[in-house]
């Protein structure tokens, strides 16, 4: 069996692959259902090589825990509504970070001295009992610190997101003792580092550091909750891969690399999404400002199905801009008919996404895909801002923030900055929504009320359908 650590490494090193290339196909739509596919097969190596190594422990019990993993996963994952994915992500990604944590505290302990007893008889002493070096005390304990953070902030923002938790949470002088907190297990991580190797320590230095996660969380709020699942994110990979060193495990180390870059340029690209610094987004309480926003001025004008339907059939260029509310309604395939009727009329249709539309990255792409809108009918911000003034019809359905124009006209507003969708600029903007609900920033919009702006009250997907229906009628 001299081959068997040859073959494990080879494994490890086909699973490593697998991430890379699962993740370049997730980069694009089109192949991105096939690389989460390569990234599972990488993963199930990854785990049954794992499995194979000689001097691993408490095989049942890991066989045990992997079935209800995965039988959570799978049965969680199937009856997930879209509109519940964020949070879905926030639990996966903080159970990421608590594991690495998990053997963060594992190997201090072990090198505390303490053999652990296992369920099996068997006596378990961190890397075979070998005196630990500076470096590899310094990374298991880096590796736990941004493992716990990451683990209870996520646990946060799964409860914000899911609604258990009132979105703010603030009191005075809350970053000082964010920061004490921080500085506190920072101090106690230092410690042990140097070689402070006491139980009692290392239980400190993971309380403090769990509750700095928490801390950092609860005053976060509203529209900023994508950002900072993002950045988790990124912190459950850099710990992962911290861990991998301490146990010289590559898998670990690649996996954990590739996730910790994908999240830091995710993150980065969603702060600039909504024009705003990481720094803000964690300390800034967006959604939470005391500032007094501007009065809007008028009414909102209603519009009957009928008329919006002549007007958009009558149209020479039509943008169809989706948000949230959408996905509520499970409008899509609705409106994908609606365009399609438009299109067979002559009139140019374009679907219109903004990049934080809905509640994560890519949530609209996901559905119009679904629908079966094909991709050069969707065009990103930055492309269709600048052909808003030649729109004949801009039709919202369900989307709020990320058309709102005091965003970029009212310094007050909480989303003062975040670059929206011009759709004020079409000629006319017909806007599909239930009643005066506000979007998820919970402001008021300046669209609504615009001279060039109509609603068409009602549930997206019964609008859309009624859209549909007098089209048709149209021709008869
Ligand atoms: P919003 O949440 O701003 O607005 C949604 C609108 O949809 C509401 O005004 C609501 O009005 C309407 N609506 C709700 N249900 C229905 C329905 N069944 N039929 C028709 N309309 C409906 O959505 P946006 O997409 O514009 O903005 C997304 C917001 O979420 C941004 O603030 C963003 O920062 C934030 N966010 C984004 C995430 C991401 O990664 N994409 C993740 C988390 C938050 P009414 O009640 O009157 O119907």
């Amino acid at each position: 069996m001299e081959w068997l650590p040859d073959l494990i490494k080879a494994c490890y090193f086909l699973a490593a692959l697998l991430f890379i290339l699962g993740l370049k196909r997730m980069s694009s739509p089109r192949t991105a259902r096939g690389g989460i596919t390569w990234a599972g097969v990488g993963m199930l190596l990854a785990v049954l090589a794992t499995l194979a190594l000689p001097d691993i422990h408490n095989r049942g019990l890991i066989l045990a825990a992997v079935l209800i993993g995965v039988s959570a996963a799978w049965w969680s994952g199937r009856r997930v509504a879209m509109t519940a994915m964020p949070q879905m992500v926030a639990l996966y990604n903080g159970m990421g970070g608590g594991a690495a944590a998990a053997i963060g505290a594992v190997e201090l302990i072990g090198y505390a001295g303490q053999s652990i007893t296992l369920l099996d008889g068997g006596q378990f002493t961190a890397n075979g009992a070998s005196a630990p070096s500076g470096a590899q005390l310094a990374l298991a304990v880096l590796g736990a610190l941004i493992g716990a953070v990451s683990f209870s902030g996520s646990l946060i923002a799964f409860a914000k997101l899911q609604g258990w938790l009132d979105k703010r949470f603030v009191f005075p002088a809350q970053r000082v003792v964010n920061m004490l907190v921080l500085a506190a297990a920072v101090g106690l991580g230092v410690a042990i580092a140097c070689g402070q190797l006491g139980l009692p320590l290392i239980a400190a230095f993971f309380a403090l550091s769990l509750l700095f996660g928490l801390m950092m969380t609860l005053p976060i709020g509203g529209a900023d909750m994508p950002v900072v699942i993002s950045l988790y994110n990124a912190f459950t990979g850099l710990a992962v891969a911290l861990e991998g060193f301490v146990l010289q495990n590559e898998a670990m180390i690649i996996a954990g690399t590739v996730v910790g870059a994908a999240g830091t340029l995710l993150t980065q690209l969603m702060a600039k999404a909504m024009n705003r610094s990481i720094g803000n987004v964690l300390f800034g309480s967006f959604g939470a400002s005391g500032a007094v926003a501007q009065e809007i001025g008028g009414a909102q004008k209603p519009i009957e199905a009928a008329d919006a339907a002549v007007m958009m059939a009558y149209a020479e260029r039509v943008v169809i801009v989706p948000g949230y509310g959408m996905a509520v309604a499970q409008a899509q395939h609705k409106v994908w008919e609606f365009a399609q009727a438009l299109i067979a009329r002559g009139v140019k249709v374009k679907f219109a996404i903004h990049p934080v539309a809905g509640r994560m990255p890519g949530h609209m792409n996901v559905l119009l895909a679904e629908a079966g809108v094909p991709y050069d009918l969707i065009a990103d911000m930055d492309d269709i801002n600048p052909e808003f003034p030649v729109t004949d019809v801009a039709l919202v359905i369900g989307a709020n923030d990320v058309v709102n124009p005091l965003a970029k006209t009212d310094p007050a507003s909480p989303i003062y900055g975040m670059p929206i969708l011009d759709v004020s600029n079409a000629k006319q903007v017909i806007v599909i929504k239930r009643g005066k609900g506000t979007g998820f920033a919970g402001i008021e919009n300046a669209l609504f009320y615009a001279d060039n702006a109509r609603l068409l009250y009602g549930d997206g997907q019964a609008a859309a359908g009624q859209l549909v229906t007098e089209l048709k009628a149209l021709d008869h």
